[in-house]
């Protein structure tokens, strides 16, 4: 276990292109790929399938207490694993980005999961974080802060392709309309809002391929690690 693990951290609003980017990142660092809003959403269906009120912060707690939540990083995009189950696909449905949403703007959980992130990070020893909350209030000194953005009706777009992709019938103005809804849940909620820290970098990727974020991230981390060697 690695005490102070070396962080990257990549945050920003859903469809800002923040997992392709922090995936493609992490293989060509050679660092280990964390998805946080996984784990939100492995608690989400967790709670769904359980039949826990939402409205029950300490049952939602004593749920988290006890699910095994894990990642299988053998495979490139890894998987999700929730008691030993992998869910990587079942976690990603319009009904659970709402969930997820709602689960992760609750105390008992957001404090499980922020305990095990870092658990991971330790573990794992060098990590690309992404979510929401990585540079503000999990890895506060992380030695790298990205925060990806880009315009809503782009967001939406890149959503909405990706759920045809994978087979689900939903309209384009649907995608737009509940992601905004779950923007504003996860920006004016209490605990852990979604927003830059003050150090990150702010890149805009509406106009940017994959690629091009990939190497500017890229290019900063390398740099710094030059210089640092001079
Ligand atoms: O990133 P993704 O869309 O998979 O995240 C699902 C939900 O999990 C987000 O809408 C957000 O509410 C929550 N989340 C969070 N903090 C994180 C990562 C995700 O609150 N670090």
């Amino acid at each position: 276990m690695c005490a102070k693990p070396v962080v990257i951290t990549i945050d920003g609003p859903a469809g800002a292109g923040k997992s392709t980017v922090s995936r493609l990142v992490a293989r060509r660092l050679d660092f280990v790929y964390l998805d946080t809003g996984a784990m939100y959403r492995a608690v989400a269906l967790a709670a769904k399938k359980n039949g826990v009120d939402l409205e029950d912060h300490q049952s939602l707690g004593a749920l988290c207490d006890k699910l095994d939540i894990s990642f299988d990083n053998t495979t490139d995009p890894p998987r999700i694993l929730l008691d030993s189950r992998d869910i990587s696909r079942e976690i990603r449905t319009p009904e659970i980005d709402m969930l997820a949403s709602r689960v992760s703007a609750i105390k008992e959980v957001r404090e499980a999961m922020t305990s095990l992130q870092r658990k991971v990070a330790a573990e794992a020893g060098k990590v690309v974080a992404e979510g929401r909350d990585m540079g503000t209030v999990v890895f506060p000194s992380a030695r790298w802060k990205f925060f990806l953005t880009a315009t809503l009706d782009e967001r939406a777009r890149r959503r909405y392709e990706e759920l045809i992709q994978r087979g689900e019938k939903i309209s384009k103005s649907n995608v737009a309309k509940e992601m905004k809804k779950r923007d504003e849940q996860d920006s004016n909620r209490a605990l852990a809002p979604l927003k830059p820290a003050d150090d990150a970098m702010i890149i805009d990727t509406t106009n940017l391929s994959i690629d091009q974020v990939v190497n500017r991230i890229c290019d900063i981390v390398d740099s710094t690690i030059s210089q640092s060697q001079k």
